[in-house]
This record gives structure tokens, sequence and C-alpha cells, in this order.
């Protein structure tokens, strides 16, 4: 077991601060209060290779180890999630599925135009009536001469709606299996052009603000049949698989806020005086600091190990499940205890962790929610 860093992967983390802090911390502030898309940092991220982490070099990836991954993640998440939530999105959701699935002419197609960022990509399973019971989804493809016609709603999809080329793909009934009765679900990417294919308005939203995340509506959309990814009737199964590796992600953005939410607090605790003194020395203080750094720790450890774990090529659904489970409830604690620490100062709109503990939320909902992540625990144990 070695607990240090290669020099590569130190070397992507420092990338990945230095963009954070020149980049991303001036304008995250004023793009959450507006609740605007940060569409000037989309071109500096795709220059900085940030879509391309996970796929190989000849698509224009670079093709790093999943740890490195989650490094670059946490240093996004540390200075603002709604960033990371976008990476995350078109990498480890959208991306994954096509490289996973897709032929090498839909790779060149669809996942070397969303390593250049000139594509946005959307991972849309969730629906009005299916949200963790994903298998219930209702949005049939039905084949027409040599094309799918589509009708069917998803909700809350990240990555769509926004005035970027999109390509979003999509968990849809293409039939039922005889022997179970059951739907059987099929991957299909569906581009933003689309006649029949709309998004609706973007979400107002508690948290990832900056980030975009619409409604999309299919009505007699109709696209190539060469659009289905992977095999017909096996969607359900691939979008589960890369839900495992979407835990990892979430998993980093909750003690990447985590540790952000650590150092700012540690340095106000340092400045703010009350009775004669830094707030730091009072043991109080001391004790709700030593907690964050604990928990902020136990999150990365245990996320780094189903991330090496998927590098080797063993199972790691289980490990991914009690990471994002973990990481995302110490990052809903961490956020409340670093607006404690700030006092009245970190209730307000420009405190950095007020707007953390908004973001923190989301994460114990995204990618399969705290009891989803306990069943799924519980399971693996024989439950
Ligand atoms: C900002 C944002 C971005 C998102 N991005 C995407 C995206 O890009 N793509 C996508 O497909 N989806 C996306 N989602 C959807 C997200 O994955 C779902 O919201 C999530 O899976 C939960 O589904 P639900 O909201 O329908 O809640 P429900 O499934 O209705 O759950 C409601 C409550 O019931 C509990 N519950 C449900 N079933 C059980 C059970 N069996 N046992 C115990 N408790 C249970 C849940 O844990 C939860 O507490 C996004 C959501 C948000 C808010």
């Amino acid at each position: 077991m070695d607990f240090n860093l290669t020099p590569e992967q130190v070397g992507f983390r420092e990338t990945a601060r230095r963009f954070a802090e020149k980049e991303v911390v001036p304008i995250a502030e004023e793009l959450d209060a507006k609740g605007e898309f940060h569409y000037r940092l989309i071109p500096k991220m795709a220059e900085l290779g940030l879509f391309g982490l996970l796929f190989p070099e000849k698509y224009g990836g670079s093709a790093v180890d999943t740890i490195t991954y989650s490094l670059v993640l946490e240093e996004l998440a540390r200075v603002d999630s709604s960033v990371a939530a976008t990476v995350a999105g078109q990498v480890n959701l959208c991306g994954d599925l096509i490289y996973r699935l897709g032929s090498e002419t839909q790779r060149q197609k669809w996942l070397v135009p969303l390593i250049r960022g000139e594509l946005l990509g959307g991972f849309g399973l969730t629906e009005p009536g299916a949200g963790s019971d994903a298998g219930g989804i209702a949005t049939r493809a039905q084949r027409k001469d040599a094309q799918w016609l589509i009708n069917g709603a998803k909700c809350f999809i990240s990555n769509a709606g926004t005035r970027m080329k999109e390509v979003v793909v999509l968990a849809a009934a293409t039939g039922i299996d005889p022997a179970t009765g059951k739907k059987l679900i099929s991957a299909i990417a569906v581009e933003s052009a689309t006649p029949g294919y709309r998004t609706g308005q973007q979400y107002r939203k508690m948290g990832w603000r900056s980030s975009a995340t619409a409604e999309l509506i299919f009505q007699d959309c109709l696209v190539p049949q060469e659009n289905l990814l992977g095999e017909e009737g096996r969607g359900f199964r691939q979008f589960l698989q890369t839900l495992n590796l979407g835990r990892i992600a979430i998993a980093s953005l909750g003690f990447g806020l985590a540790q952000g939410c650590l150092e700012l607090s540690l340095a106000y605790a340092k400045e703010r005086r009350q009775f004669g003194q830094p707030i730091a020395k009072f043991q109080a203080i001391q004790f709700k600091l030593a907690d964050m750094a604990l928990k902020v720790e136990l999150a990365r450890l245990i996320t780094h190990k189903a991330a090496t774990l998927r590098d080797q090529g063993q199972p790691f659904a289980q490990e991914a499940a009690m990471a994002k489970l973990y990481a995302s409830e110490i990052a809903t604690q961490v956020s409340h205890q670093a607006i404690q620490i700030h006092g009245g100062t970190g209730f307000m709109d420009e405190c950095p962790v007020s707007r953390f503990y908004r973001d923190a939320r989301i994460l114990e909902i995204g990618e399969g929610t705290s009891e989803i992540q306990r069943l799924v625990i519980a399971r693996n144990l024989g439950c």
C-alpha cells in the first residue's frame, strides 16, 4: 500500500489548482449569484485537457488514472462545485458512456468534440416518474425505418439547455424482455439540434447554480439508428456501470468541497479575534477543525481506494458506493461547521462557505441518494 502520489499525479493536481485559483475563484461568486453557466471557462478547461483526462491520446485525451481524475475534481470543488460538476458530467457520465459503448465512428463523432470542448455532454436517465427507481423509465424509442422514434421526457439533466452544441446519451425503453416482462433499455445519443427534441428552462437551483440543469422533452424525435450506443436492450446495466465511476467523481466533489471549507475556516479562525484572542485559540473551535480535517482525510482515503481498485481492473462498486455516501455526508457536516466557525459572516452570500453549504446538499441526492447507497452497500454485504 503506497500512499504517495506519483510525480505525474502531483503535476496534474498542481495544474488543476493553478487553474482553479486563477480562473475560477475570481468569477465563482458572481456566476453563482446570477445563476449563470460558466461559458467562458469551457474553452480554457478544454485547452488544459480537463475534458479528456480519462480517455486515450488518440482522441485528444491524456489517459490518466482514476486517482489523478479524482485529484483534479477535488481541486475544482475546493473552490467551486459547479465547475467540477460540469467536468464530471462531461467526462465520467457522457464521455465514459460514449467511450465504453461507442464504435470508432461514434467516438470520433461525439467523444473527440466533447474533449475539445466544442460539445457539451449530458447523461439522461432520470425522469419525472423514475428517479431512484431508474428501471421504471417511460421514455420510449421505437424503430421506424432506419431511425429511432423517441417520445418521453427527462428531468434534472446536467450539461443541458445551454447555448452550446450538446449531445445527451439517453436511456430509453426499446422493447420488453419476453422472459421477464421487464423493459429492455438502450442507450441512444441525441444531438441538441434534432427536430422533436427540446430542452426546458434552466432550473432555479439551491446550489450548483452556475452549472446547467434542464428538462429534456422528446416529441416524435427521430434520430438515425446509428445513434444506438452499445448493444440494444443492454443499456440499463451500462448506465449503472457508468454510475460506479460517477460515484467516485461525486465523492471527490464532496471531500474537495470539504477541504475548501476546512482551509477557509482555519484561516478565518486564526484571524477573527474575540475575547482578546483569535477564535482558533478556543478549544471548541479547535475540535471542530480537528473533526473536519479527520472527515476530509477519511473521505479522500476511501475514494482513492475505490479509484485504485478501478485502475487495477478489480470490482469497485462497493467502495465507490461507500465513498460517495461518506464523502457526500461529510461535505454537508463540514460545510455546516464551516458556517458555524464563520459566525454571522458565514451566513452572508458573499462568504464562500455559504455557497459551499448550498452546493453540498445535492451530493447526497445526485447519482444515487444516500438511502440508495446504503441499499447498494447492504446488498453487497449479502442482505
Ligand atoms: C442538480 C441536479 C443534477 C442532476 N443531474 C442529473 C443528470 O445529469 N442525469 C440524470 O439522469 N439525473 C440527474 N439528476 C437526478 C438525480 O440523479 C435524482 O434526483 C436522484 O437519483 C434521486 O431521484 P429523485 O429526485 O426522483 O428522488 P426519489 O427517487 O423520488 O427519492 C425521494 C426520496 O425517497 C428515497 N427513496 C427512494 N427509493 C427508496 C428506497 N428504495 N429505499 C429507501 N429510500 C428510498 C430517496 O432516497 C429520497 O430520499 C440530477 C439532480 C439534480 C438535483
